[in-house]
């Protein structure tokens, strides 16, 4: 959670991780821009530098060499990352529409989202070829046709459509590759033919001559069938036709052509060229004055320029001057392209061509050359220097050189004044009221007096037969996305009732809120509670009521009621537990090592952003059909794993059942980059109280040093059900648990007869 002293007076919104924004990105974190906060929202949390994508493909990077992490590249520069499809932009209103977040205020909003593919164009071309535009999601697209040749029996033809730069170097690249995953199968490499399709005369038109012709014989010479004038007009299943009427068999049609704007921008009111380009001027500025854009996505006015990741990179530096002008209100500087550029195209063997204006070299020293410009480059993106004091001073700067309004200035004023004095009051009754007017709880029929009618407090009946589960549960946020934040503390408060085997009934919020600008706290707290409400419903769980106060830090909590059978017998208890059971858990472990690293991401080379956005997917995910399912299959006890982590809640559940358990670290389900985190001494506050219950450990010094050892005491935020099942049950029910959508559920191990012994719990390797 990133947190300045300063209130947040501008919000600069980046809508996608494309190469002039990751540029961007870094700016601010060089040298933050007092009283301005970024957003990144990005569909993907590991974005392509294009450059090393082919070299990908050949074989010769990892995933991790070629992929800046947006996730640490946001914490550097203390931005926020909504991890979002953005599927709209509302300029009348200043929004960005997300597929999932509320819509997201900015005062200037920057648009770098590259190319789409256009493939509706030609018939057939959308359902039977693979596209690699865009470019961050044919990583995916590619280790599929990677499995499907390798599976292929015989010779296989793959059809590339697109003789541009992009479609060279992907031909030569995948025909290295799979030339040697062919190899590396004991089968023919030659079993596969290569055949590339464009509607120039020549491959690589807008380079110099020697450079079209040295990649022509190259192609020659491994045997790529080159189709010059040869538009493909109509693609079927298993074949393409070009418009001089030649079909052509392939068994993977793959389109490095013909891409546009994205169709969410037609509806913006943004000036767009045939294509759907942004059109753009010479500042990068779009027809609307607060909305920038650049790189493929943009068509700037002053001359055509190539859709190459070299103008997206190299108009990163502008464009991060020109959002600072903007919110500053200063005049805007001009970008001037350069004329002639450097490509370094690849040939998939470790061999490279440079090309420039009208001169080119060729060799292997072209692709070390090559190389070493593009690690330099991810370096950039992959190491970052650690928050200096001056950094760190400039973030917390009380503004000056900001244009506002003498109303913002007074609110900015007031909310500096109240930091300091450390006032809890409430928030204005009109942030309240059109924050909280905007959402829309599940209504209940047992729900007398809620929401809808606000009172003092509301009232709720207990339907005959039933009684009613108490919990509460408060948090301070530990993500810097308000949304996602606010499913999570709902579905962690919802936790202990599922848990109990009860149905969420009703619940009232308790929030936090930093003050601020009274429009930025409006929306903070729309986006809070719009995601615990989405999760609240989801449940069928009314939120009756809450109070919000103002605080430091953005905090949420929630007290749910929830309801079961008054005769108990459908409540699961933590006591109950049979020797024989099976113990099962729902969800895998980590979640707090993650949490904690969280805020030194930016430091930590090893850590992946997508261990987060793999975390948080648990995190929000219910538990309540588990509960359903475990009580099914007979569930003994049950408990939900969260702060005391797996050995303090698994002892919570022994000691009033009598009897001892038995662990099997190796069947243990753990997050992604769990293990990571521990073995770097990685430790959420809590878990040091939670490794004095090591006392319940009957052998913990044979297991001390086991990677996995130190995830036992592990706090979790919203963890898995932790279940003790009959045995003739476990399988069916463990099976039953994923296919519902718990794909991590594992028997971790069993229940044992209680001993002589003080210990409880046994640990198995
Ligand atoms: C095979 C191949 C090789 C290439 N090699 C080179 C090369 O060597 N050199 C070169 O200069 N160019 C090369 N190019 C061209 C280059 O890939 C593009 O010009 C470049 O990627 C454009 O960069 P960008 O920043 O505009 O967008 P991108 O790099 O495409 O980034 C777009 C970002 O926006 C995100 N995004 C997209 N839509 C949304 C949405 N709706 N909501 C949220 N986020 C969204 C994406 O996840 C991504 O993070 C190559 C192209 C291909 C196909």
């Amino acid at each position: 959670m990133q947190t300045t002293e300063q209130p947040v007076l501008r919000d600069i919104v980046l809508i996608g991780g494309g190469h002039s924004h990751v540029g961007v990105l870094r700016r601010f974190g060089m040298n933050p821009e007092p009283g301005v906060r970024l957003t990144l929202i990005c569909h993907s949390v590991d974005t392509p530098y294009s450059g090393m994508l082919p070299g990908h493909i050949a074989g010769h990077y990892s995933f991790d060499d070629c992929h800046i992490d947006l996730f640490r590249l946001a914490q550097f520069a203390g931005a926020r990352f909504y991890h979002d499809d953005v599927v709209g932009l509302d300029t009348a209103n200043g929004k960005v529409l997300c597929r999932t977040h509320p819509p997201v205020g900015f005062d200037v909003c920057s648009i770098n989202v590259g190319s789409t593919p256009q493939m509706g164009r030609v018939p057939g071309a959308a359902a039977h070829a693979v596209p690699v535009k865009p470019i961050p999601g044919f990583n995916a697209r590619w280790l599929a046709l990677l499995a499907r040749v390798r599976q292929h029996p015989g010779r296989t033809t793959i059809a590339l459509v697109g003789g541009g730069a992009g479609g060279v170097e992907l031909t030569l690249s995948m025909q290295h590759r799979l030339r040697a995953e062919l190899t590396a199968l004991g089968r023919n490499p030659d079993d596969l033919a290569f055949h590339l399709f464009t509607r120039d005369a020549q491959v690589m038109p807008t380079h110099n001559p020697w450079v079209r012709r040295h990649f022509t014989r190259v192609l020659a010479q491994r045997g790529v069938h080159l189709h010059t004038g040869a538009e493909v007009v109509q693609v079927g299943a298993g074949c393409l036709t070009t418009a001089a009427g030649q079909t052509v068999a392939a068994d993977e049609i793959v389109w490095v052509t013909q891409a546009g704007g994205p169709a969410w921008l037609q509806g913006s009111g943004l000036a767009l060229d045939a294509e759907g380009f942004v059109k753009v001027n010479g500042h990068l500025q779009t027809s609307h004055p607060q909305v920038f854009a650049a790189g493929d996505v943009c068509a700037f006015g002053p001359r055509p320029l190539e859709k190459a990741g070299v103008f997206a990179v190299r108009m990163g530096p502008p464009l991060a001057d020109n959002l600072r002008r903007a919110v500053r209100g200063v005049p805007l500087k001009p970008y001037k392209p350069q004329r002639h550029w450097l490509s370094l195209v690849s040939t998939g063997d470790r061999h490279a061509v440079a090309s420039r204006g009208p001169f080119g070299w060729a060799g292997d020293w072209v692709w070390r050359w090559k190389d070493h410009i593009d690690r330099t480059f991810m370096k950039r993106f992959s190491r970052f220097p650690a928050m200096t004091e001056m950094r760190a001073a400039r973030a917390n700067a009380l503004v000056t050189d900001l244009p506002l309004s003498a109303d913002e200035s007074t609110q900015a004023s007031a909310a500096a004044a109240m930091r300091c004095g450390g006032c809890g009051a409430k928030v204005g009754a009109t942030v309240l009221q059109r924050a909280l007017g905007a959402l829309r709880p599940v209504e209940r029929s047992d729900v007398l007096i809620g929401l809808s009618a606000p009172d003092d407090a509301a009232v709720v009946r207990v339907p005959p037969g039933k009684a009613v589960v108490h919990t509460v549960d408060f948090f301070r946020a530990f993500i810097d996305d308000p949304y996602v934040f606010g499913q999570v503390a709902a579905n962690h408060a919802l936790g202990d009732i599922c848990a109990m085997g009860g149905e969420p009934q009703t619940a009232t919020a308790i929030v936090t809120l930093p003050p601020g600008l009274e429009a930025k706290v409006e929306e903070l707290l729309l986006h809070l509670m719009s995601g615990a409400l989405q999760v609240l419903n989801a449940a069928g769980c009314a939120l009756v009521g809450g109070h919000t106060g103002e605080g430091k830090e953005l905090a949420l909590g929630f007290a749910v009621n929830g309801l079961v059978d008054d005769n108990l017998r459908t409540v699961l208890r933590k006591g109950g537990m049979r020797p024989g059971d099976a113990l099962i858990l729902t969800k895998p472990m980590g979640t707090g090592t993650l949490l904690a690293a969280c805020p030194q991401a930016a430091q930590l080379p090893w850590f992946r952003g997508r261990w987060v956005t793999e975390a948080l997917g648990h995190m929000v995910q219910s538990s309540q059909a588990g509960a359903r399912i475990l009580s099914a299959h007979g569930a003994t006890a049950c408990t939900d794993v969260t702060g005391f982590g797996l050995l303090g809640h698994l002892v919570e559940m022994t000691q009033p059942s009598g009897v001892d358990a038995e662990l099997w670290l190796s069947a243990l389900p753990v997050l992604p980059g769990a293990e990571d985190c521990v073995a770097a001494g990685i430790r959420s506050s809590l878990a040091p109280a939670n490794v004095r219950l090591r006392r319940a450990l009957q052998n913990p010094q044979a297991f001390v040093n086991h990677p996995r050892y130190p995830l036992l005491f592990d706090p979790q935020t919203a963890g898995g059900l932790l279940a003790s099942v009959p045995p003739a049950q476990a399988q069916a029910c463990v099976a039953e648990l994923k296919a519902a959508g718990y794909a991590h559920t594992a028997v971790i191990g069993r229940v044992l007869p209680q001993g002589d012994a003080v210990e409880s719990v046994g640990l198995v390797g």
